[in-house]
């Protein structure tokens, strides 16, 4: 019942934390390619809906289904194998390593796997994965700090490296989770620039977001979340003059 150009499906789910029904009745169709926002007030339900997706949280009923697998039951760890890629909650790098090291550990760790899942494919060499690296840190403006302690990097460089290191591992569905949070206004519009670049790689993105100015500049189609249920869905000029919309963001 998902169409055909649907690679993530969030199918009939519900959250309840005790009483408080966190999720309720979502439907959720993330189309291939694509970049689609999930916006909505404090307490609307987003990073639930994102740790269900990722597997951190278990739906209370509902499943999610990817590319025709379902996700619901298995361990996060497995869902990113199965390539969903989750970005800027923390930044999990390695500090003393240098920069161009943390962007070839995850290819390292994709080579190994696949190479264990077929040990007559051919595989990556070492130059191969520092020549890739070096065309990720390129991407993300971080080439002429390659070899300097990720650790001494700024917040907003630890970011870029943090998405380098995702990108390298290929992922066929990325979700951002915040991007641009605690950021300035000029590493907000960096940001918003390098997403830009990255979008026509064809990889779909969810990108769950409070900053309107990030949402109606990447997203392809916008679901608004409140009270734990969606309350619009569309295009961004059709979300952007929904009434609906309008009244959950200004407190009615
Ligand atoms: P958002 O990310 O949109 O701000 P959340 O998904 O964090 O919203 O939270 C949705 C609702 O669920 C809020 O009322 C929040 O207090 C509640 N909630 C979130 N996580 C938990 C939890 N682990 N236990 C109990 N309640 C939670
Ligand atoms: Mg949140």
């Amino acid at each position: 019942k998902t169409p055909e150009n649907v690679v993530l499906h969030v199918a009939d789910v519900h959250k309840r934390f005790g009483g408080l029904h966190a999720l309720a009745d979502i439907d959720l169709q993330v189309e291939e390619g694509k970049t689609h926002a999930i916006i909505g007030p404090n307490g609307a339900g987003k990073s639930t809906l994102l740790n269900v997706i990722i597997g951190r949280l278990a739906p209370t009923s509902g499943a999610v289904v990817f590319d025709g697998t379902i996700l619901t039951g298995k361990k996060p760890h497995e869902i990113n194998q199965l390539g969903v890629a989750r970005v800027f909650q923390t930044p999990e790098i390695f500090a003393d390593l240098s920069v161009l090291q943390n962007v070839m550990t995850p290819a390292f760790a994709r080579r190994d796997g696949a190479f264990r899942i077929n040990m007559f494919r051919s595989v990556e060499s070492e130059a191969e994965i520092r020549d890739e690296a070096l065309a990720m840190l390129d991407d993300v403006g971080l080439v002429g700090r390659r070899e300097a302690h990720a650790g001494a990097l700024s917040r907003g460089d630890k970011r870029r490296l943090e998405l380098a290191m995702c990108l390298i591992q290929k992922p066929r569905l990325l979700l951002l989770d915040e991007p641009t949070a605690g950021m300035s206004r000029h590493d907000t519009n960096t940001t918003i620039e390098l997403l830009k670049k990255i979008k026509s790689r064809g990889m779909t993105k969810i990108i769950i977001e409070h900053d309107m100015h990030v949402v109606f500049s990447l997203a392809d189609k916008i679901t608004v979340l409140a009270g734990g249920r969606i309350i619009a869905e569309g295009l961004p000029e059709a979300v952007r003059g929904d009434p609906r919309v309008q009244e959950a963001y200004l407190g009615g």
